[in-house]
């Protein structure tokens, strides 16, 4: 205090006085006690009594402080008043006290006053409500950004507004534009600046905007106008120009600021409309459907206000007539559909949304249409809700779709009873479609893999996965077979592409061909057995061959030697062992005269000749029958000629080969290839002979009976209501059933020439050799016995409880003049006459122009058998 300037070395009552009128609060805390003095504007802030004494323990708890416009509380040791007793000194403006509701924001200096070491004594602080300050403040910035946003939306606006935006001096001289403007008058913005913008003001309307503009711009009548700029391009756009004046602070015009707007679409639609008003109205008398307006009032009520004279036709009435009243009109609709009609009127008079439906009207003529009507509601200030709508006959477009419906479920009917499953996958391999009744098969329903993806379905199947990925990335077509729980199926498929050649997908459809590949198992098997029947065959015959040829190296060959008279000279053992002769008793003696040759005198007359002819050169072989000590053997026979150095025939070799057991082989093999024949002649159901057999057959008895002028007959049987039995019982039981009748009827025919064959079908005949009509009845009769023994039920047959057969007899002796499809002709008409006459029964008849031949005494009496 000594240094202070004597002036102001004023009293500590004075200090207090000048403490206590100071307009900012002023704190002063004493360090060592605490003790804090306000001085008024301090108490007056802080809403202290003017005597009061606080520590400023006691004023921090009191007064909490928050940074400014914050939720956080003052850090302790960041407080002006802290630092200040710390010696700091310290200006702060982010405090904030909360005196109950009040929040004060502070400005606050700390000072610290520091004795004589520099130690601090206390703390002065001054402190300001700045609350006021700070919300001017604010709002200042406030009003700042605002204008900041305002301008800058206003330039944003300006850039995208979907109108032109243009600034020009007095003169009408453009000084701005924004983009869109020189967009709309066609030309780049150098161009237009000045007067450039009215070189593509349309021709025709130059003079109106001209007009208008003068009077705007001397008269200040507001400047709206609608021309036309004819741009560069020749395109030519409608717009609505509008524009103000633009006045300093003194209210002179220092220009003009306008808009243009892009009108074409309206004033195109606007012409449109004026010409099509009238047109309209034409419109709506001509087109094919009834246009209408439809008032449904409040109270429920609802009248028509306007029916096109159109309802004549498409109603059956007048006008005037739903006009008066339209219940006339409600009366008409197909009962079932009126409830449809005032429901969806209703729903569309509560949400405006527009109504349509279709319905049926019964005409006055009685005749039912399809209506399709189509409206929208307005909703009118007096509670009416108006419809303005039309109303058209849609009978023919129904019907289509109902035929093209059945269509579709035929299709769909069809794909569901074949054993076909259709499919589509998309170009990702993910199935969009499955259906068919093939899916059974599977375990499948209709749709079950849609969504799924064909490479995880058939993960397992990599011949599946390859030609799906193909088809797919090649468009080639997709053809696989597989097998799945134990079914085969057959797919085949085509890629779908669009118009650009992209893959979409593939389409295709997969059939269940386990039937059909079980029948090609058992052809297989059956023709591997054939096979395997022929080859052991041809084992056995090679296996004969060698063994002959063996029994001819071992020289069980006969072997002789004779001059050319046929002198016998010398044979070999075999040979004389086999005819148990000596060679004495032959030598020197006519070969032909020798044992061997003794089987015929064919044979020897045979052989003198074969020797006549060897001896002139002649290689002689034949086979012949010899004699042996007790057997006859078939010998391959030869004579070889042998000629000297001259070329002269000086001896002859007979060589013999036993080759019986070769011809027994060779029989055998016939027998084999015979019964091999017969096994292709065979009905593969019934395993009676099939008709190609019976054909061949019934030719071959017949040329046999022609020439021995005996009878042929031929029964002709079909089994009864056999269609119901197999509707019935099923297509298997029924194949049984056939199987069945065609071994009872072997049982009932005994001869060996005898021949039963399927003739077709459900149709068998029999082919009776030296049978006459009396015999072949008897056949018959035989036959019926045994079906009926069989006892197969029949529940669906109209003659009997069980199968039963109607028969056809016939009988004749062959000639030449006669053919065998006369003959069947015949017993298929009697097979006719007996199921005219109620079936299960035998009808005979005979050719009439050979009735006498036959002599039966069975033609004298009607023959019925039941
Ligand atoms: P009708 O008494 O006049 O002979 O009547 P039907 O029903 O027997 O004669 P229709 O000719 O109308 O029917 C013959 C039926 O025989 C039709 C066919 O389904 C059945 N059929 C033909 N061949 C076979 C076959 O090999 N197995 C089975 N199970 N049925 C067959
Ligand atoms: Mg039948
Ligand atoms: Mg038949």
């Amino acid at each position: 205090m000594k240094n202070i300037n004597p002036a102001i070395a004023l009293g500590e009552e004075q200090l207090s006085q000048i403490l206590e009128i100071l307009p900012i609060g002023v704190a002063v805390i004493h360090r060592e006690s605490g003790h804090t003095y306000l001085n008024q504007k301090g108490r007056a802030l802080l809403e202290q009594e003017a005597n009061t004494r606080i520590s400023l323990k006691e004023l921090l708890k009191t007064y909490p402080i928050y940074r400014l416009g914050t939720e956080e509380r003052y850090p302790y040791q960041e407080l002006p008043i802290v630092q200040a007793l710390k010696g700091k000194r310290i200006k702060a403006k982010d405090l904030e006290i909360r005196i109950q509701t009040k929040v004060i924001c502070l400005e606050v200096e700390a000072t610290p006053i520091l004795d004589e070491q520099g130690k601090v004594i206390c703390a002065v602080v001054t402190f300001e409500d700045i609350t006021e300050h700070k919300r001017i403040e604010a709002e200042r910035l406030k009003a700042e950004n605002a204008l900041w946003e305002s301008q800058h939306r206003f330039a944003t606006l300006a850039k995208a507004a979907p109108v032109g935006i243009f600034r020009t001096d007095t003169q009408g001289k453009c000084l701005y534009g924004n983009d869109i403007s020189f967009e709309m008058i066609g030309l780049s913005q150098e161009e237009s600046m000045g007067e450039g913008w009215t070189k593509t003001l349309h021709p025709d309307d130059v003079e109106d905007v001209q007009k208008k503009w003068y009077a705007f711009a001397l008269n200040g009548v507001p400047f709206k106008c609608e021309y036309r700029f004819l741009r560069p391009d020749g395109s030519i756009i409608w717009v609505y120009g509008q524009a103000v004046a633009e006045t300093d602070i003194n209210g002179n015009v220092i220009g003009y600021v306008g808009t243009i707007t892009d009108i074409t679409g309206t004033k195109e639609t606007e012409l449109a409309l004026q010409q099509s008003e009238a047109k309209y109205r034409r419109l709506a008398e001509n087109i094919p459907g009834v246009i209408y307006r439809y008032v449904l009032h409040p109270d429920g009520k609802d009248e028509f206000i306007y029916v096109s004279p159109r309802i004549k036709e498409v109603y059956g009435i007048e006008p005037e007539i739903i006009l008066e009243d339209s219940a006339n009109s409600w009366n008409i609709i197909v009962a079932e559909d009126v409830e449809k009609l005032r429901f969806s009127t209703l729903i569309s008079c509560q949400t405006l949304q527009p109504w349509s439906q279709e319905y049926r009207i019964t005409k006055p003529d009685g005749e039912i249409r399809w209506m399709e009507g189509f409206s929208i509601p307005e909703k009118q200030p007096n509670g009416d809700v108006i419809w303005d709508g039309f109303i058209i006959d849609i009978s023919s477009r129904k019907k289509a779709e109902e035929t093209l419906k059945e269509r579709e479920a035929y299709l769909r009917m069809v794909v569901n009873n074949v054993p076909v499953i259709l499919w589509a996958t998309d170009n990702n391999g993910i199935f969009t479609l499955s259906e068919g009744k093939g899916l059974e098969g599977l375990g499948l329903q209709a749709g079950d893999v849609v969504g799924k993806s064909a490479y995880e379905i058939y993960a397992d199947f990599p011949s599946i996965i390859r030609g799906i990925h193909e088809t797919l990335t090649t468009g080639s077509s997709y053809h696989a077979q597989v097998e799945v729980n134990g079914r085969f199926f057959e797919a085949l498929g085509n890629a779908f592409s669009d118009e650009q050649g992209n893959c979409l997908g593939i389409i295709g459809a997969s059939f269940d061909i386990t039937e059909r590949q079980q029948v090609e198992q058992i052809l297989a098997d059956y023709n591997r057995i054939l096979e395997a029947k022929v080859a052991e065959r041809t084992e056995a015959l090679r296996q004969s061959e060698e063994k002959f040829r063996a029994i001819f190296n071992q020289v069980f060959q006969f072997i002789g030697l004779i001059k050319p008279d046929g002198t016998l000279l010398e044979a070999n053992q075999t040979a004389l062992d086999f005819g148990g002769i000596n060679l004495e008793d032959i030598v020197n003696k006519p070969f032909w005269e020798a044992p061997w040759w003794k089987i015929s005198p064919q044979t020897q007359q045979q052989l003198k000749e074969a020797i006549t002819k060897a001896a002139q050169g002649e290689f002689i072989h034949y086979e012949v029958d010899v004699l042996g000590k007790n057997t006859i053997a078939t010998i391959d026979f030869s004579i070889r000629p042998i000629r000297n150095n001259q070329g002269e025939i000086i001896l002859l070799i007979p060589e013999g080969r036993d080759i019986t057991e070769r011809k027994q082989m060779e029989e055998a093999l016939r027998k084999a290839n015979l019964e091999l024949e017969r096994l292709a002649t065979l009905d593969s159901l019934t395993q009676v002979a099939n008709r190609r057999y019976f054909q061949n057959y019934l030719e071959q008895e017949w040329k046999r009976l022609t020439r021995e002028q005996q009878p042929l007959s031929l029964i002709l049987c079909d089994v009864d209501y056999f269609k119901r039995y197999n509707d019935h019982y099923g297509h298997p039981a029924g194949d049984d059933c056939l199987i069945k009748v065609a071994r009872a009827m072997q049982l009932a025919v005994k001869r060996p020439a005898d021949l039963i064959a399927r003739y077709g079908g459900e149709e068998f005949v029999i082919i009776l050799p030296n049978t006459n009509l009396a015999g072949a009845i008897k056949v018959a009769e035989e036959i019926q016995e045994k079906i009926h023994q069989l006892g197969i039920p029949h529940a669906q047959s109209q003659v009997s409880q069980l199968v039963t057969l109607s028969l056809g007899v016939t009988s004749l002796i062959p000639g030449v003049e006669k053919t065998t499809a006369e003959l069947i002709e015949v017993a298929d008409t009697a097979l006719y006459r007996a199921k005219k006459l109620g079936r299960n029964r035998i009808f005979p008849s005979v050719p009439p122009q050979i009735v006498q031949n036959i002599g039966c005494e069975y033609l004298a009496t009607p023959l019925v058998s039941e």
